[in-house]
C-alpha cells in the first residue's frame, strides 16, 4: 500500500508538475532544492499513509471489517453522491482542526514547519508533511470506512478528489475556471486560489475542500493572489513569526 501510495503521489505530482512547466514555464525556475526537499518529506508521508492503509485493506479483504461494500443494490442510488459528501465533510472537519492546532506556536514548529517551508509551495509538496502531521492525516480515511458505509467505487473517487485537490492546490496556479472560483461555487469550495493565501499568511484558511468552517469560525481569509515575489514572502514570513530562512 506504501508502494501504491507513493507511485500515486509521483504520477500525480509529475503530471502536475509538467502540466505548469507548459502552461507556466519558469514557474519553478530556481527552485530544485526547494522541489527536492518537497518529494522526500512527500515520500516519508507516503510510507506512512500506507500503513494503516494496508492494514484496513487486508482486513476488510481478509476478516470482513470496515463498511465498505461492492454491490451497489446493498444500498438505494441516492446514498452514492450523500456517502462521497459525507466522507469530504467529515475529512475536512478534521482537517480543519488539527490544521487549525498545529498552527499554535508549539505545534507548529514541532509537526507543521515542514509543510510551510515550501514558500510558495510546488505541484510536489502536496504530501510534504512532517511524518507526525503524516500520521493525522494517514488515519482519517481507514477509520472512516469503519464508521460510514461507502461503495467500493465511491470511496476510489474520494481518494482521486484529496490527491488532485491535494496536488492541485499547491502548485502555484488556478487550474478552475475564473467563473468557478470568484462565483458563487468558489464562495464554499477550496481551489488553489484560497490555500494559496494560507500560505502566504498562515493564519487563517485552514479549511482542506469547503469553506465552512473558516466561514463559521472567522478564519476565512478570502482569495490570494499569485506571484508574490520572494522578498514580500519572506517579510510576511517575519512578520507572522513563521521560519524567517532555509
Ligand atoms: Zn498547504
Ligand atoms: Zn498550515
Amino acid at each position: 500500500m506504501t508502494a501504491i501510495v507513493g507511485i500515486r503521489y509521483l504520477v500525480t505530482s509529475g503530471a502536475f508538475a509538467l502540466a505548469t512547466r507548459i502552461r507556466h514555464p519558469g514557474l519553478y525556475h530556481g527552485r530544485a532544492r526547494q522541489m527536492r526537499r518537497e518529494i522526500g518529506w512527500s515520500l516519508a508521508s507516503a510510507a506512512i499513509y500506507g500503513i494503516p492503509a494496508g492494514v484496513v485493506a487486508w482486513g476488510w479483504q481478509a476478516r470482513g471489517w470496515t463498511r465498505i461494500y461492492t454491490d451497489v443494490a446493498d444500498f438505494p442510488l441516492w446514498y452514492l453522491p450523500v456517502s462521497l459528501l459525507a466522507y469530504l465533510l467529515a475529512h475536512d472537519t478534521w482537517f480543519y482542526w488539527t490544521h487549525r492546532w498545529m498552527h499554535r506556536p508549539r505545534w507548529f514548529r514541532i509537526m507543521h514547519a515542514v509543510h510551510h517551508e515550501s514558500r510558495p509551495p510546488t505541484a510536489w509538496a502536496a504530501m510534504s508533511f512532517h511524518p507526525l502531521e503524516a500520521i493525522t492525516g494517514a488515519v482519517v480515511i481507514p477509520a472512516l470506512v469503519f464508521l460510514i458505509p461507502i461503495h467500493v467505487g465511491m470511496l476510489g473517487l474520494v481518494l482521486a478528489i484529496m490527491t488532485v485537490m491535494g496536488v492541485g492546490n499547491h502548485m502555484g496556479w488556478e487550474m478552475f475556471p475564473r467563473a468557478l472560483v470568484h462565483g458563487p461555487a468558489g464562495r464554499w469550495l477550496i481551489t488553489a486560489t484560497h490555500h494559496e493565501r494560507h500560505h502566504a499568511a498562515y493564519r487563517g484558511n485552514y479549511g482542506l475542500y469547503f469553506r465552512l468552517w473558516d466561514r463559521a469560525c472567522g478564519t476565512d481569509l478570502g482569495l490570494g493572489s499569485f506571484g508574490g515575489s520572494d522578498a514580500a514572502i519572506h517579510r510576511r514570513d517575519r512578520a507572522v513569526g513563521g521560519r524567517p530562512d532555509d
